[in-house]
């Protein structure tokens, strides 16, 4: 274990700490400083409009400028500005201990310090990436007289009378060697495009503008067009699909949210770290780290939230516990249900045309959330092999007569592949149950936790058991065989087929029916699945067994009794190749032996 040396934070160290940590994050610096102009602007327009003399208003504007050859950069406004006094005390000292609290809190942390130590540290900052800074500023305040302060790394802070004419800040990096990165164009561009695209005043790079400041979710949606949604989803999201739908999210009280989320078409190839959910505090960019935010199983959503209302230096745990979050994470799971809802009260058909890009998530919110269960199980479809959609409940009423055993316990049945399990769906069909595609990463999750909400309900896979069995009623096919010569069957079969992976039964079913069936226990399937998922590695030594059901109403049963040792065997062995194909069990040199003998017997 790596020993952590204690530095105790005082004047002396701040820089050099300054300097070092959230090595990962030194990009940050330039969220910071503009938002401090934003501030700027921002403060000069409230005072405006409180009827304070604040000198002429020209269009507010930020303005960032790169000198390669002097190696400096600045961040210009034509905000409110700081006199002698305020930049000593609003930066000397308040902000100076600011930087220093910061520090403290986080010196041994720096993990949740990359993560979440967005804001905070401010001004200082800039120190991350400059070994000498420079403020050239002019306060709106009458008579004001311009002011420079000059600091390189030091505790030694200079303040002189400054020559700016306008009023405004500069703030002047001069950036050290080690962060020449940020001398380059296409860099600075990225960090504005990342952090400022969407800040409410204008700012300006290389003469152009480079964000929107009044962005789609600050707006109301009744001022909003589809297209608006449509065209803000491909700004965010420049390479994606179009949206299937979204969320205009609004609150004021009690915390303030707003934002908007769509949902996207989801594939089968999902990959939640792309098109991730942004969030937003007043306009600047956070982050897109929101799982401690946003409910997980919503993360596959897309879009943007804002709320100055998410503490954002703060732990995760913090965080998770920080009533306000709680909130904003059920309101959000709240309105997604109620979204769903809605559409599908506006258009079945439609919802159900979007319901494969939506199942995913909606299943996965039904296992993880319960509230989320209970206001989308109404809502929630159910698909069957024949491609039709049902709402979950309904199914199960409609299905129960036909589909309830002799304890009382309604079972659905289910496939996992339409293709590869073919010949049992098609069994269970003749027989007139439905049958439902499950076939989704999700759906063995969610087949066990419906089990558990819905009562005297269970699901059996359709090669669970020979169609008959599938669902155990009081009724029993008469046998043509006697007593006698059905133990002599099985005992015949059992030494041919004589595997551990295969257990013999005999079943009395319909002369229709199969001579041999392959079935795999519900029970002992699911628990290989969880086995190979991961997790519970005591089921995963598990070996496969099958049992194979013996229909001994079929006219082949009659005739093995009456053959030879030899011929029985190659009867027995044909037979059971067969049953292996229909359930894809016969492979590698089974396969090869069965095509060979299959071929020589075309040549009649
Ligand atoms: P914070 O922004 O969290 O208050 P900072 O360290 O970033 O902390 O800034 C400290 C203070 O310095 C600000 O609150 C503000 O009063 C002043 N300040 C910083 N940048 C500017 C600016 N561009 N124009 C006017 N005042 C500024």
């Amino acid at each position: 274990m790596a020993i952590k040396g204690k530095v105790s934070v005082n004047t002396e160290n701040i820089f050099p700490i300054i300097k070092k940590f959230l090595y990962t994050d030194h990009e940050i610096f330039l969220r910071e400083l503009i938002s401090n102009a934003v501030d700027a602007t921002q403060k000069l327009k409230v005072f405006a409009s409180k009827g304070d003399a604040v000198g002429q208003m020209e269009d507010l504007k930020i303005t960032v400028k790169l000198d390669e050859e002097k190696k400096t950069l600045t961040i210009s406004d034509n905000g409110i500005g700081m006199t002698e006094e305020e930049i000593d005390k609003y930066i000397n000292q308040i902000a100076f201990s600011g930087a220093e609290e910061f520090v403290e809190k986080f010196k041994d942390d720096t993990e949740s310090a990359n993560i979440i130590g967005h804001f905070g540290l401010g001004f200082y900052s800039s120190f991350m990436v400059a070994d000498t800074v420079e403020i050239d500023t002019l306060s709106y305040r009458d008579e004001a007289k311009p002011a420079h302060w000059h600091c390189s790394g030091t505790t030694d802070f200079k303040i002189t009378r400054g020559k700016r004419k306008k009023r405004g800040t500069d703030i002047i990096l001069h950036i050290n060697d080690d962060s020449d990165e940020f001398l380059k164009s296409y860099r600075i561009k990225e960090l504005l495009n990342k952090y400022c695209k969407f800040l409410p005043v204008e700012i300006e790079f290389e003469d152009t503008i480079i964000n929107d400041t009044k962005p789609l979710w600050k707006k109301s949606p009744s001022d909003l067009t589809e297209e608006d949604y449509k065209e803000f989803y491909s700004k965010l999201y420049p390479m994606a699909e179009p949206p299937l739908f979204w969320i205009h999210l609004n609150v004021d009280y009690p915390f303030n949210l707003t934002g908007v989320l769509y949902f996207p078409k989801i594939k089968k190839d999902i990959d939640p770290n792309r098109n991730k959910i942004q969030l937003y505090s007043n306009q600047v960019y956070v982050t897109d780290n929101v799982e401690d935010i946003v409910p997980e199983y919503l993360m596959l959503l897309h879009g943007v939230i804002d709320s100055p209302d998410i503490p954002l230096n703060v732990s995760r745990s913090a965080l998770q516990a920080d009533g306000n979050v709680k909130k904003i994470t059920s309101h959000i799971s709240k309105k997604v249900a109620d979204k769903l809802n809605e559409l599908r009260k506006a258009d079945e058909a439609d919802y159900e045309a979007k319901w494969a890009n939506i199942s995913l998530f909606v299943k996965y919110g039904m296992i993880s959330d319960q509230k989320f269960y209970d206001r989308v199980k109404d809502i929630c479809l159910l698909k069957t092999t024949d491609e039709t959609y049902e709402v979950m409940d309904a199914f199960v009423d409609r299905v129960k007569g036909n589909q309830t055993d002799k304890n009382g316990t309604t079972v659905l049945l289910y496939a996992t592949d339409a293709e590869a399990q073919y010949s049992y769906i098609h069994k269970a069909k003749d027989r007139g149950y439905d049958v439902l595609l499950m076939d989704e990463i999700i759906d063995n999750h969610f087949i066990s936790n419906i089990e558990q909400k819905l009562e005297k309900v269970m699901l059996k896979r359709v090669d669970a058991d020979t169609v008959h069995k599938l669902i155990e009623k009081d009724e029993s096919n008469e046998s043509v065989l006697s007593e006698e010569e059905l133990t002599t069957l099985k005992t015949q079969f059992e030494a041919v087929v004589n595997n551990e992976k295969f257990d013999v039964q005999t079943a009395v079913s319909t002369v229709e029916d199969d001579f041999l069936t392959l079935t795999r226990s519900e029970w002992e399937r699911r628990m290989s699945e969880m086995g190979s998922i991961g997790g519970m590695a005591m089921f995963g030594a598990m070996p496969e067994k099958y049992t194979v059901s013996v229909n001994t109403n079929h006219p082949l049963a009659k005739k093995v009794l009456e053959l030879d040792d030899d011929h029985r065997s190659v009867l027995i062995n044909n037979a059971l190749d067969l049953a292996k194909l229909q359930q894809n069990l016969l492979k590698g040199k089974d396969l090869d032996a069965f095509i060979k003998r299959q071929t020589a017997a075309l040549d009649v």
